[in-house]
């Protein structure tokens, strides 16, 4: 008897790691040019380039249909993107979609931010690197730190069940502000990660060694105020936890160069051309737009294609601060 195997329905990789998770990368535009991120001039894709709304959409689908509960929306910065407020609901109403979750710079919150919590939005990430208008006009080149002050403001009235900051420490830039970060958001019971500066692009504002600070060093700074306890409890996320004895707000560390965690790595991205990238430290990708121009709307083979390259997830990222960068994508491209 001729027995066909049924195709996997979930995603499993090489080395047994299961992915549930993905960040999908909406528009590699933004309104600011943070000097990490990006360059002063940039010449972003044409819109045919860019994967529609509805080609969006069906990856989304059909990686919740093949076991994904947790799906961030990033960028560029998402909330510029034409429609987006179209398409949140749409995801948010996936059957087996879990978490829906965005990463954004705020400075569109005071306008979105109810629109977004009612698609069903839990939790938002805020990029923060600054409270002092000056550094923040410094880091972010075009951004004004008001308007995202504001657009905190306007998450927290919407009622997100949970707001965490995201702050890349840069030694010589904000490295000193780390403690008035950490007490910003204890005011507001925000939770913060401290993010080390991943070398992704080349830039010609700093030498990523001498602005390079570890979340070691940055921890120090804070116990040397608040005794950090770790939390066991993981989230689907890169971050370890902290907590403090008299504040709900937890302290977070993202730290790709000092601490790996590439053995528990659960997550696939996609970035804003449809281009699946299995590893972010690495080049190892599958060209989903090409499939979805070829065969629209056939999500069987879509997901049969996922299931495919979860044969070219690599077991490591080689992050390497003395090589010049391999990886030549900016951060607005893959997703942050
Ligand atoms: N525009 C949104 C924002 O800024 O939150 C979402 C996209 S942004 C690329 C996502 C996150 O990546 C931000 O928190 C940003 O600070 C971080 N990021 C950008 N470039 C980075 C780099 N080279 N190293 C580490 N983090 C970086
Ligand atoms: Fe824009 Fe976010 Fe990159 Fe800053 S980090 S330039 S806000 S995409």
């Amino acid at each position: 008897m001729v027995t066909t195997k049924e195709p996997a329905r979930e995603l499993v990789d090489r080395f047994g790691r299961r992915v549930d998770y993905v960040r999908i990368s909406v528009t590699d535009r933004c309104d600011f040019r943070c000097v990490y991120c990006m360059s002063e001039r940039m010449t972003f894709l044409p819109r045919e380039a860019v994967l529609s709304l509805e080609e969006i959409e069906l990856v989304a689908r059909a990686f919740v249909n093949l076991g994904v509960r947790k799906i961030r929306l990033t960028g560029g910065e998402p909330l510029v993107r034409r429609g987006i407020e179209t398409l949140l609901p749409k995801l948010g109403a996936l059957q087996g979609l879990e978490e829906l979750v965005m990463t954004t710079n705020g400075s569109q919150l005071r306008r979105l931010a109810p629109q977004i919590r009612a698609a069903g939005v839990k939790r938002l990430n805020i990029s923060l690197d600054s409270l002092r208008p000056d550094r923040f006009r410094h880091i972010t080149r075009t951004g004004r730190l008001e308007q995202v002050l504001d657009g905190i403001e306007a998450a927290r009235e919407a009622g997100f069940e949970r707001i965490k900051l995201n702050s890349v420490v840069l030694k010589g830039r904000n490295a000193d502000e780390v403690l008035d970060l950490v007490d910003f958001a204890r005011e507001r019971a925000l939770d913060i990660s401290f993010i080390e500066e991943m070398p992704l692009g080349q830039i010609r504002e700093h030498d990523r060694h001498e602005t390079y600070c570890s979340s070691d060093e940055v921890r120090a700074l804070i116990e040397a105020r608040y005794p950090l306890t770790p939390m066991t409890q993981r989230t689907a996320g890169p971050s370890r936890y902290f907590s403090m004895a008299d504040s709900r707000s937890r302290i977070g560390f993202i730290s790709p160069h000092s601490h790996n965690f590439c053995h528990e790595c659960n997550r696939v991205r996609v970035t804003v051309e449809g281009r699946l990238l299995l590893c972010l430290g690495n080049e190892h990708s599958m060209d989903l737009r090409a499939l979805l121009r070829a065969y629209p709307g056939d999500i069987e083979r879509l997901e049969r294609a996922l299931v495919e390259a979860m044969d070219l997830k690599p077991e490591r990222h080689h992050f390497d601060l003395e090589a010049e960068p391999q990886i030549l994508r900016f951060m607005n491209m893959t997703g942050g």
